[in-house]
């Protein structure tokens, strides 16, 4: 199974990765935990992306294409459910070189709700799972779940940040909505409703 969700920030796509990756046993493939990983550990190519990553923007697309292609050479051999992965046309037609993708999963979400959704988000800091402060919050207060860990806002989770990652996304996301669009493999989900419900809904559609 090799899946696309695509969709605005915060439309719940990371969430459904999760969930699927752990109904199918397929690994979900996070570009931004992939770079924020990079960023965090310091490296020479951490360097480069951060200053990109804290305004939203996409940075050196052929590096970052060719980082994520590696890992999921190196950790995808069944498959994948790719969130935030490919970004734009480029990556798209470059994952098309090398990976047959069956469905693109599009989350529709109305732009007000994008926002209230980012600026409730709070993510695990040791296994960046991620909460909302009223729709989902963790057991207790700043407190992941899962692991213990110390949940936090991540910078370009900030207002600030925000109307400068829609218009990224709108300039060179949607047109990637479109590509898949006129392969025939574009399906589209509310992401307005809850997560369980959306859940069943993608069901459906795989
Ligand atoms: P995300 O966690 O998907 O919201 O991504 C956070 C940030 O990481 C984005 O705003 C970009 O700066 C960077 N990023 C994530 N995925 C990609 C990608 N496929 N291409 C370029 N930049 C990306």
């Amino acid at each position: 199974m090799k899946l696309v969700l695509i969709g605005p920030p915060g439309c719940g796509k990371g969430t459904q990765a999760e969930l699927l990756s752990k109904k199918f046993g397929i690994p979900h493939v996070s570009s931004g935990n992939i770079l924020r990983a990079e960023v965090a550990a310091g490296t020479a190519f951490g360097k480069k992306i951060k200053q990109y990553m804290e305004k939203g923007e996409i940075g050196p697309q052929k590096l970052i294409t060719k980082l994520i292609l590696s890992y999921i050479n190196k950790n995808c051999s069944d498959g994948f459910i790719l969130d935030g992965f490919p970004r734009t046309v480029y990556q798209a037609q470059e994952l098309d070189k090398h990976h047959n993708i069956v469905a693109a999963i599009y989350f529709k979400l109305p732009k007000k709700e994008i926002i209230a959704r980012i600026t409730g988000r709070r993510t695990c800091k040791s296994c960046a799972r991620v909460y909302h402060i009223r729709h989902a919050p963790p057991k207790k207060k700043n407190i992941c779940d899962t692991c213990g860990g110390e949940l936090y806002q991540r910078d370009d989770d900030k207002k600030e940040t925000i109307v400068n990652r829609i218009n990224v996304y709108e300039m060179e996301t949607i047109p990637v909505i479109e590509y898949y669009k006129l392969q025939g493999i574009l399906k589209f989900i509310n992401a307005a409703q809850s997560p369980e419900m959306v859940f069943e809904e993608i069901l459906h559609l795989v």
